[in-house]
């Protein structure tokens, strides 16, 4: 026959859960089928706008990388009586300290630039790369006809 033997104060509290064990379990349950979801919703949400933000910025940078190469094209054919549409300057020509170009542009993205002759303007290898093409800042393609001058007024 064996005897009924009382169980310990410490193995009875190790064994029942207190009140504050039960509450952290609720916390923690809560956290988890609640926060943790719309936690992971938000960043899903954020993630492409931040990726679509920073190539916006990226073309933008492009941009006004063709636009001062175009600028010191222009002021090249000036200073060298260059009139014809077919001239065309090097990067020599355009890039050295006290020139017209201190330093060679470099495209944000990795696109490479070429200078075309004076008949065009100068065009990033990314120009035709969608979602956000480095095109020449200010031409809009009309028609599949070719790129035109946008001569529209700017939004605000
Ligand atoms: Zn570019």
């Amino acid at each position: 026959m064996s005897q009924y033997v009382p169980p310990s104060p410490q193995a009875t509290q190790k064994a029942g859960l207190s009140g504050l064990k039960i509450a952290l379990i609720i916390v923690a349950a809560v956290v988890l089928v609640v926060i943790v979801p719309c936690v992971g919703i938000m960043v899903a949400v954020a993630i492409p706008s931040f990726l679509r933000a920073r190539e916006i910025s990226r073309r933008n940078a492009c941009q006004e990388n063709l636009s001062r190469v175009d600028g010191a094209k222009q002021q090249w054919a000036l200073d060298n009586n260059q009139t014809s549409p077919s001239d065309a300057p090097t990067w020599a020509e355009l890039v050295a300290n006290g020139k017209y170009l201190h330093s060679s542009p470099v495209c944000p993205s990795g696109g490479t630039y070429q200078l075309n002759d004076m008949s065009e303007t100068p065009s990033c290898s990314l120009s035709a790369e969608p979602p956000f093409p480095h095109e020449f800042p200010g031409m809009i393609q009309i028609n599949g006809a070719g790129l035109q001058q946008d001569l529209s007024p700017e939004s605000p």
